[in-house]
């Protein structure tokens, strides 16, 4: 069914994973099968796939033909053993702690990551006895002292959300694996084209496709990868019966989205590479936090560990809050909105809007302060881009 893949680029892999020609029609874009359940030949047919003895689909939420290509797609990109699709980002972190984690289990993560993340841990899980820290995972100590016997998942986000701090997925797994923890990386940010966490010693990857992998701004959904199919076996069960699964349509949509991820990264980033410096230059600026410029303080992790610095551009502009406030309400082209990596130039601000959850302190200690501004840079001409940022900041 699936290509071997692997001897090809990037692109050509992302273009063609999960893209094979359907053998019924001949169709070369997917067919949508839009179907909740698959009929069985006779009764030995069915009773043989509910037992896994023969492939082949039963219900839509174990499994069905469309959404199947989009797993294959992303697990390819990743160098997965397999892709298990859930409804949304958050739908992909809950199936994995439900998957990897019992009461009295611990979980070490990073502390800035994507706000909902910790927030679900916190107040949520703990409920059930998981518990969970968050520590600056880009300090190593750190990450070594919030290890406890019971710890047995560390969550990376890197680059992390929205202060693009990184982590450093090597010495992370390196200190997990030394105590028998498995390593989730979210790999929402770079997407598998600019980082590929698995050649890094991660266990699990996990997506927000909401974001780059769908690219369209018209579609919430996650994605998951075990690196193995030991772990993939594990967390299957799961992953079929929790009920985060994802709608065929869905999957048609993310998929379709997937095959220009190539374009659409390399194109924000180098528009993100013009728009940062000039950032840097302006006087009403206090900084910028952007893995392709000079001043990033891990510029050297970011060009070991990724393929490029991504589109994603943190900065303050002086005057804090209300400074940041002035600029957001004055932008014309880029669009005031939160989500990330999609066509469009998106502004927001996390501490009034995405991180609005976490209390103040947590906020500050994460190094997202007050006046702090996030764009995920999109695919416009760059010049345009700065224009629109120059008439904003002449309001402030
Ligand atoms: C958006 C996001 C999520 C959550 O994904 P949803 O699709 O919105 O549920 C998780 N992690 C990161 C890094 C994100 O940006």
């Amino acid at each position: 069914m699936s290509h071997d893949l692997k001897r090809y680029g990037r692109n050509t892999q992302t273009i063609h994973a999960g893209q094979y020609v359907d053998e019924a029609t001949g169709a070369v874009a997917p067919p949508i099968i839009q179907s909740s359940t698959f009929a069985f030949d006779n009764c030995k047919q069915g009773a043989e796939r509910f037992a896994g003895a023969e492939g082949g689909y039963i219900y839509t939420r174990m499994g069905n033909p469309t959404i199947a290509r989009l797993e294959e797609a992303v697990a390819t990109l990743e160098g997965g053993a397999g892709g298990l699709a859930t409804s949304s980002g958050m739908g992909a972190l809950c199936t994995l702690v439900f998957a990897l984690m019992n009461a009295g289990d611990h979980m070490v993560g990073t502390a800035s990551v994507y706000g909902p993340s910790r927030v679900v841990m916190e107040r949520d899980f703990s409920r059930f006895g998981v518990e969970s820290t968050f520590v600056d995972t880009s300090d190593l100590d750190a990450v070594r002292a919030a290890i406890r016997p019971n710890t047995n998942l560390v969550f990376i986000e890197t680059p992390a959300n929205p202060t693009i701090s990184l982590t450093d997925i090597g010495a992370v797994a390196a200190i997990a694996h030394e105590h028998g923890a498995l390593v989730l990386v979210d790999n929402t940010f770079a997407s598998p084209l600019l980082q590929r966490p698995f050649e890094h010693g991660a266990d699990v990857v996990m997506h927000s496709m909401t974001k780059f992998i769908n690219g369209h701004t018209d579609v919430v959904a996650g994605m998951i990868v075990p690196s193995t199919e030991e772990l993939f076996t594990r967390i299957k069960p799961v992953h079929s019966y929790l009920g985060a699964c994802m709608d065929p349509h869905q999957a048609w949509l993310a998929l379709r989205g997937f095959k220009t991820l190539g374009m659409r990264v390399r194109t924000a980033q180098d528009n993100a590479r013009k728009v940062a410096p000039f950032l840097e230059a302006h006087p009403k600026v206090e900084w910028v936090r952007y893995p392709g410029l000079d001043s990033h303080p891990q510029h050297e992790l970011a060009d070991r560990q990724m393929d490029g610095p991504g589109s994603l551009i943190s900065f303050e502009v002086k005057g804090g809050i209300e400074a940041g406030a002035r600029l957001l309400d004055n932008v014309e082209l880029m669009t005031l909105a939160v989500s990330l990596g999609g066509i469009e130039t998106l502004i927001q601000h996390p501490p009034s809007m995405t991180h609005a959850a976490m209390p103040r302190d947590d906020r500050l200690a994460a190094g997202i302060t007050d006046g702090l501004v996030r764009v995920s840079i999109g695919c416009e001409d760059a010049d345009d881009l700065i224009k629109d940022f120059e008439q904003a900041l002449d309001h402030v």
